[in-house]
């Protein structure tokens, strides 16, 4: 099965770079990026060391309902391409560990789908996941609940 692996949509790196509110209705934060993990949420690149980034609160659902959960994430205060392939970036094997699951068409949890799993055998359950064709689509968090993408069936 072939992936779909995107970043956040780039209209939305536009608004909250612009001042737009994040998902708490207030303006991201702008922040010096420290350490190595910092992921891009529109790039799905780390943000090296000394670099502006933007710190807020992110909705990854486009309706509010009660599994569209918001989680702190990341984005280059500057612009940045959005990460489109048919792969995770190679960073995300050192994602350890990381949280997975599906959802349905109806953006509910399927919960049958819930793991947590080391970096490297993130594919292997994205494809397992999607082969549910109940499931709609999968996302992927950090062990701290950060969003950090969606993928589809490509
Ligand atoms: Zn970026």
């Amino acid at each position: 099965m072939r992936l779909a692996v995107r970043g956040i949509p780039t209209v939305h790196a536009h608004q909250l770079r612009a001042g737009g509110p994040d998902a708490n209705g207030q303006p991201a934060l702008r922040r010096v990026a420290q350490g190595l993990a910092n992921p891009c949420r529109h790039c799905l690149q780390l943000i090296p060391e000394g670099e502006q980034k933007l710190v807020l609160a992110y909705r990854p659902f486009e309706q509010a309902q009660p599994y569209a959960e918001v989680g702190p994430i990341f984005l280059h205060a500057g612009e940045c391409p959005r990460y489109d392939a048919d792969a995770l970036p190679t960073w995300f094997a050192y994602l350890t560990p990381a949280v997975i699951r599906g959802y349905g068409h109806d953006d509910w949890i399927r919960y049958e789908t819930g793991a947590v799993v080391s970096g490297d055998e993130l594919t292997a359950a994205c494809r397992t996941i999607l082969a549910n064709p109940e499931v709609a689509y999968v996302h992927i968090r950090s062990k701290f609940n950060c969003f950090q993408c969606r993928v589809e069936r490509g």
